[in-house]
């Protein structure tokens, strides 16, 4: 078999991957929707260097174009061919992507939910008690709910002095600095108010930067110890920062019990060896459309699992291909697995466009492995064709 083309285009939100081969097999896979202004022209440019190669040595076909990524966003155009790959890998052979990457571990997979939100009302902690007690309540029963809070929220913007800086609201998490004491405390009393009502029936997760400084991440850590926090993501360095700072991350996570989470921006296995060997973080989030791929990700699983360092993957709003390619994965790691950031459709008729899926696609915050050959989910073809651009009206021909 022989890749004959590759192709991109803007479905509803999301950036959606097509490779097509000389025997009728096409693999689907998608990029976070926050890139689709750009990322087209990037994916395209990966086309001459993979066309008529076999697509089922998926291995083979990636390292022509995996030194030509780097960390997010520019190495989701390669994870998104990479799992376009496996697709076409798991039609092929008949088998759900499970299969190739040495079976399933597990039926079922836990998800969490950092995605399915609801409006919030206000920025005092009686309004992150109220929006966690709705959370609590989603059909999906999520035993893992992640909140943003400090950096990777508005309480820079709409909280007066909330640090020592100039506030610049921006997508790409531009503000750092240190916390003022009432910073400090509205941060604290928020999380205390959504751990109330989290009880021990659901576990809290907080991304909270990048963009706090060493000294009040040790403290937050320390101020949390012995609660029924998941984790504390990002604190220092991470979404959109094309470093990792592994020493000042292992300062933090050697100084507290809290366990503490970094990852979704890291592009490849190399950049994750520091951090594991030197035991700078408790938990891994790689995102797969941003690390390299599903390969990518069960690799690190596997080297975090040797370390006894867990794996939360990142998923935020990559779509139900997206969604597919953590289930097939997830199902395969090893013991250290927790949850994977669970992923939505947008609009919603990207759920009428899609086989697969189960209905409802989460129960009691698991979601069944997929069984149908390739990554678990295939196009409606003529359901679909409706939603092409005029720009992409040939996707699917
Ligand atoms: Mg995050």
């Amino acid at each position: 078999m022989k890749i004959t083309g590759l192709r991109c285009a803007v479905i509803g939100k999301h950036p959606t991957l097509r490779i097509t081969t000389d025997e009728g097999i096409s693999g689907y896979s998608q990029i976070e929707s926050s890139k689709a202004s750009y990322i087209k022209s990037h994916v395209m440019f990966y086309e001459d260097k993979i066309v008529g190669h076999d697509p089922t040595d998926v291995e083979r076909v990636v390292q022509r174009i995996r030194r030509l990524g780097s960390f997010k966003p520019w190495g989701s155009s390669v994870s998104a061919i990479e799992m376009a790959l496996w697709d076409i890998a798991g039609k092929s052979a008949g088998l759900p992507v499970y299969k190739l990457l040495g079976g399933k571990v597990r039926d079922k997979v836990r998800c969490y939910n950092g995605n399915v939100r609801i409006p919030m009302h206000g920025n005092e902690p009686q309004h992150y008690a109220e929006n966690m007690a709705k959370m609590k309540e989603l059909p999906q029963k999520f035993s893992i709910i992640k909140q943003g809070v400090a950096f990777h929220s508005g309480m820079p913007t709409e909280q007066p002095n909330f640090f020592y800086g100039e506030n610049r609201a921006h997508a790409h998490h531009l503000n750092r600095g240190t916390l003022t004491p009432k910073g400090f405390n509205h941060l604290l009393s928020c999380i205390d108010a959504m751990l109330e009502v989290c009880g021990d029936d659901v576990e809290l997760a907080l991304d909270c930067g990048p963009g706090m400084m060493l000294p009040d991440a040790i403290r937050l850590a320390k101020a949390v110890e012995g609660k029924n926090v998941a984790w504390l993501e990002d604190m220092l360095t991470g979404d959109y920062v094309p470093y990792t700072l592994a020493q000042n991350y292992r300062e933090v996570t050697q100084s507290t019990s809290t366990r503490i989470h970094t990852g979704e921006q890291i592009y490849l296995r190399q950049n994750f060896v520091e951090l594991i060997e030197k035991r700078c973080l408790d938990v891994v989030g790689p995102d797969p459309c941003d690390v390299g791929g599903i390969a990518e990700l069960k690799w690190i699983a596997e080297y975090a699992d040797l370390h006894d360092i867990l794996m939360a993957p990142h998923g935020t709003i990559d779509g139900l291909f997206g969604l597919a390619a953590l289930v097939q994965v997830g199902a395969t790691m090893p013991n250290n697995y927790i949850a994977f950031e669970y992923p939505t459709g947008d609009p919603g008729w990207w759920y009428d466009i899609v086989d697969g899926l189960p209905d409802p696609i989460v129960v009691n915050s698991y979601v069944d492995v997929l069984e149908r050959p390739g990554i678990g989910i295939d196009f409606r073809i003529d359901a679909a064709k409706k939603y092409l651009s005029d720009e992409d009206k040939t996707f699917f021909d």
